[in-house]
């Protein structure tokens, strides 16, 4: 029999190891399965916006990110041949100390991980999941797991448990983390994108150090069709190489680090929400509840989100049913609202449309410098919009506290 503390996640990602931390603080007996023998992050960069670092505060871990990664102040965007800007957010607009996390997703994971080893999580790896029966996981070697008395699907975007399948969106991107140019010449605070309409994107984003003793790296990105992807390959690399020159020849220094089709790392993305984030006796967080393309930046802060809000329902509902119920009410209006942004903004970055780009440069990018958009923008971005943390119980004062600390620097 499961003790009624007893709480089994599947999944080691950013919402497994953010919620089973938090549970593990309040009193709960956390075990954590993943089907990798040693938990591992997948990818390069991403950024944890404000609403993110709220969380991380509350996790006790805000110090770490803000030493590892790069403080962000910026999202910043040309499209090509114009030169014109269409991209030019600013957190400044919301207020003086607001700014993301560029952070290497090793350096993330590591952080997330220690924590939940110290706050005495178990670990049970090389648990591949499969489904659940009787409050258990079921695994692939036909193994099942013991008894739980409150089962997590921490999953992620390919959740075997998740009812609904994530709908593949047609553009992915090619990532790679290269070391940050000693010589300069990119914002070591700005996320930056050239565009060729919508079919092309190059992108650099500062991620901050592996590892305090580590250089400073950044994220590069390209994007790229999945039908698409057998061409790009079949291509070589240096054919490769003169098209993303063509669009943003500065970037030299990090296609110089880049030796062949291996040193890249395909990502797919997909748009999925789950109607209810609780079902069958599961509780859905992080991707496996939703996923979306990662143009808004929003994925591990949903995760965090996700995970600050349960925690948070369980400590204060009078039973676990009363708890799910206000967990799903605490996250759904703000998923809802994020994957309605998320849909309408992918397309104009990563599309075959050839009239979105053209709104987005000749209308919408104007229109995005004259007040409120500036602050209705940055305030997307930060993962504000909707005031997701009063819902959950946190403030927006916890993250601008952690950003009093210093973040790691890198050469500009
Ligand atoms: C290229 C790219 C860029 C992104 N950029 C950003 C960004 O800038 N900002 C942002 O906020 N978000 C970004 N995201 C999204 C973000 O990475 C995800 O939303 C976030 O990682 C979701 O966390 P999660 O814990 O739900 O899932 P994950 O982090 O994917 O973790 C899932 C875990 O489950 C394990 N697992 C999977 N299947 C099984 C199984 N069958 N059995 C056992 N274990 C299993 C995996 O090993 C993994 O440890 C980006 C995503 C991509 C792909």
């Amino acid at each position: 029999m499961a003790e009624r503390r007893d709480v089994g996640i599947a999944g080691a990602g950013i919402a497994g190891l953010a919620l089973a931390t938090l549970l593990a603080h309040a009193g709960w007996r956390v075990t954590i399965h993943d089907k990798l023998d040693r938990p591992a992050p997948l990818g390069s960069g991403l950024i944890v916006q404000p609403v993110g670092m709220a969380v991380l505060a509350k996790l006790g871990v805000a110090g770490r990110v803000h030493e590892l990664g790069a403080r962000i102040d910026r999202l910043f965007g040309r499209v090509k041949p114009t030169d014109r800007v269409v991209l030019d957010v600013r957190y400044s607009a919301l207020d003086s100390t607001s700014h993301g996390i560029g952070i290497h997703r090793g350096a993330l994971f590591e952080i997330l991980h220690d924590a939940a080893v110290k706050a005495g999580v178990t670990f049970e790896t090389a648990r591949d999941v499969r489904g659940v029966k009787d409050r258990r996981f079921l695994f692939a070697n036909g193994a099942e797991s013991a008894p739980f008395h409150l089962l997590i699907d921490a999953l992620g975007v390919r959740s075997p448990l998740s009812p609904k399948a994530g709908r593949p969106l047609a553009y992915g991107a090619l990532w790679a983390s290269l070391d940050w140019p000693q010589g300069g010449g990119f914002d070591a605070h700005a996320l930056e994108q050239r565009y060729v309409a919508a079919r092309r994107m190059v992108g650099v984003l500062p991620i901050g150090c592996l590892h305090p003793d580590a250089s400073a790296q950044a994220a590069f990105f390209w994007s790229l069709k999945g039908v698409d992807l057998g061409a790009w390959r079949a291509n070589g690399i240096d054919s490769w190489k003169e098209e993303v020159r063509n669009v943003w020849p500065e970037v030299e220094p990090f296609l110089a680090q880049i030796a062949g089709p291996d040193d890249l790392v395909y990502a797919t993305y997909a748009h999925r929400t789950l109607s209810h984030p609780v079902a069958r006796g599961l509780v859905h967080v992080g991707d496996s509840f939703r996923c979306t393309s990662p143009q808004l930046g929003q994925g591990a802060n949903m995760a965090l989100l996700d995970a600050f809000a349960l925690a948070h329902a369980l400590s204060t509902a009078r039973g676990v049913e009363d708890a799910l119920d206000l967990y799903a009410r605490m996250r759904l209006a703000h998923t809802r609202l994020y994957q309605a942004a998320s849909w309408l903004f992918t397309p104009v970055y990563q599309s075959d449309s050839t009239i979105l780009p053209w709104v987005r440069d000749w209308i919408a990018g104007p229109l995005s410098r004259i007040p409120p958009a500036p602050q209705i923008l940055a305030a997307l971005v930060a993962g504000a919009i909707g005031s997701p943390l009063k819902a959950i119980g946190a403030d927006l004062m916890d993250a601008r506290a952690a950003s009093m600390l210093p973040s790691a620097d890198v050469p500009s």
